[in-house]
C-alpha cells in the first residue's frame, strides 16, 4: 500500500482532529500505511519520533475534541531549501511518498513548492549518498491533497474553512450571554471578533445576534460612521431596545483604510450618547472548545476526499485542495486557489474592497 502521511500546520481550528481521523481511517482501510507528522513541517524536518506510524485506535476518542492533537507550528526552516531538503530525506526513510496538509494557504503553498521541488531534492540526496539509487526510483513522485483549517472562511476555492462554523457557535454563545446582562442594565456591548481581511464571522455574527452595527474589513466605513451608528442607536433606543450591540471584525476599516477599533467605537458611543459601554475581546476563545457538528461533518468527509484523490493521483496529477461547493466535498486545483486568495488579500491592500469581494466571488 501507499505511505501516506497527514500534518496540520499553521493556525489550528476545531475540527482538524475529525480530518486527521477520515485520513487515517480511510487509509488503513484502503491499504495504506498512514503516518502521523507532529509538529507540522517542523515535525517533517527534524523526523525522529516526529514521524510515526498511527492505527485504527490512535484517533480514537478526538473527533470532539478542539485543536489538533498532532500538533501545529510555524517553520521557519521548511522556508529554506536546506529544511526541505532534510524533510525530503525524512519523508523517503519513512516510504512516505503521499501529503494530506490541513492548513492555511501559506502551509498549502508550501506543500506546492515542496513538490515541485521534489525530484531535484531527491537527486541531490542521491548525490550527497542519502539515498539510494532504488530509492531515487522507488519515490520518485510526490503527491498532495489540501484541506482548509480556517476559523476565518478567508479560502477561495471552498464555501466554508474547516473551523468557521465552530467559531461562529463560540461567538454566538458569548454574544447570547452578553445581551441578557446587557437587557438588564441597558448597556451597550461592543465584540471584537477576529478575521483579518475577511469579516465573514463577524457578518454572520452580526446577522445572527440581531446587532445593531457592524463594522466589516470588505465594506470600510464612510467617513460620517460615528454620525451613522449614533443615528442608529438612538433609533433602536428610542424604540424601546434596552440594549444595541455592535460587531467589529480585527481587520475593521475606514475608506482611507486605516483600522478601526473596537476602542475609537466606544468613544464615539460613550462621548456622544453616554451610554454605558462595553468591550468585549473574545480572542482564542474563538478558537477553542468543541467542534460543531458541522465541523466534525466537513472535517470527516473532507479528509476522506484528500485520501480517494491521493490513491487516484499519479506524478501527473496536480496537487487539488478538497472543497466544499454546495453539499458537495469536490476536488480543486490547489495552486489557483492560493493565487485566488492571494489576489484577494492584495486586492485589500491596496484598498481595492469591491475588486477583493468580486475576486472572492468567483472562487
Ligand atoms: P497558514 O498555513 O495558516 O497560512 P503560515 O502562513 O504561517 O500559516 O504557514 C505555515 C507554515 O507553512 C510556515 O511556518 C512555513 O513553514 C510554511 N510555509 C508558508 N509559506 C511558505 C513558502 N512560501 N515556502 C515554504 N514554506 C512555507
Amino acid at each position: 500500500g501507499k505511505g501516506i502521511a497527514v500534518f496540520t500546520s499553521g493556525g489550528d481550528s476545531q475540527g482538524m482532529n475529525a480530518a486527521v481521523r477520515a485520513v487515517v481511517r480511510m487509509g488503513i482501510y484502503l491499504g495504506c500505511k498512514v503516518y502521523f507528522i507532529r509538529e507540522g513541517y517542523q515535525g517533517m524536518v527534524d523526523g525522529g519520533d516526529n514521524i510515526v506510524e498511527a492505527n485504527w485506535s490512535s484517533v480514537s476518542c478526538i473527533i470532539h475534541k478542539g485543536g489538533t492533537i498532532i500538533g501545529s507550528a510555524r517553520c521557519k526552516d521548511f522556508r529554506e531549501r536546506a529544511g526541505r531538503l532534510k524533510a525530503a530525506k525524512n519523508l523517503v526513510d519513512n516510504g512516505i511518498t503521499n501529503l494530506v496538509v490541513i492548513g492555511g494557504d501559506g502551509s498549502l503553498t508550501g506543500a506546492d513548492l515542496f513538490r515541485q521541488e521534489w525530484s531535484s531534492l531527491l537527486d541531490e540526496l542521491l548525490k550527497n549518498n542519502q539515498i539510494t539509487t532504488e530509492q531515487r526510483e522507488k519515490y520518485k513522485s510526490l503527491q498532495i491533497a489540501g484541506l482548509v483549517g480556517s476559523i476565518d472562511n478567508d479560502f477561495c476555492g471552498t464555501d466554508m474553512t474547516i473551523g468557521t462554523d465552530s467559531a461562529l457557535h463560540r461567538i454566538i454563545e458569548a454574544i447570547d450571554a452578553i445581551v441578557s446582562t446587557a437587557y438588564s442594565h441597558q448597556r451597550t456591548f461592543i465584540m471584537e471578533v477576529m478575521g483579518r481581511h475577511c469579516g465573514y464571522l463577524a457578518l454572520v455574527a452580526a446577522l445572527t445576534s440581531e446587532a445593531d452595527f457592524a463594522f466589516v474589513p470588505e465594506s470600510p466605513a464612510p467617513e460620517n460612521w460615528p454620525k451613522k451608528l449614533c443615528a442608529k442607536l438612538e433609533q433602536e433606543r428610542n424604540s424601546g431596545q434596552r440594549l444595541n450591540i455592535i460587531i467589529v471584525s480585527e481587520g475593521a476599516i475606514d475608506r482611507n483604510g486605516d483600522p478601526i477599533t473596537a476602542e475609537q467605537v466606544k468613544k464615539v458611543v460613550v462621548d456622544n450618547l453616554h451610554q454605558d459601554t462595553r468591550i468585549t475581546v473574545l480572542g482564542h476563545v474563538q478558537r477553542g472548545g468543541n467542534p460543531s457538528a458541522f465541523d466534525r461533518i466537513l472535517g470527516c468527509r473532507m479528509g476522506a476526499e484528500a485520501v480517494m484523490a491521493l490513491m487516484e493521483a499519479d506524478e501527473n496529477t496536480e496537487p487539488c485542495v478538497i472543497s466544499l461547493d454546495g453539499n458537495q466535498a469536490v476536488r480543486v486545483p490547489l495552486m489557483e486557489c492560493v493565487k485566488q486568495t492571494k489576489a484577494v488579500a492584495q486586492a485589500m491592500a491596496d484598498k481595492q474592497w469591491e475588486k477583493a469581494v468580486s475576486l472572492r466571488g468567483k472562487s
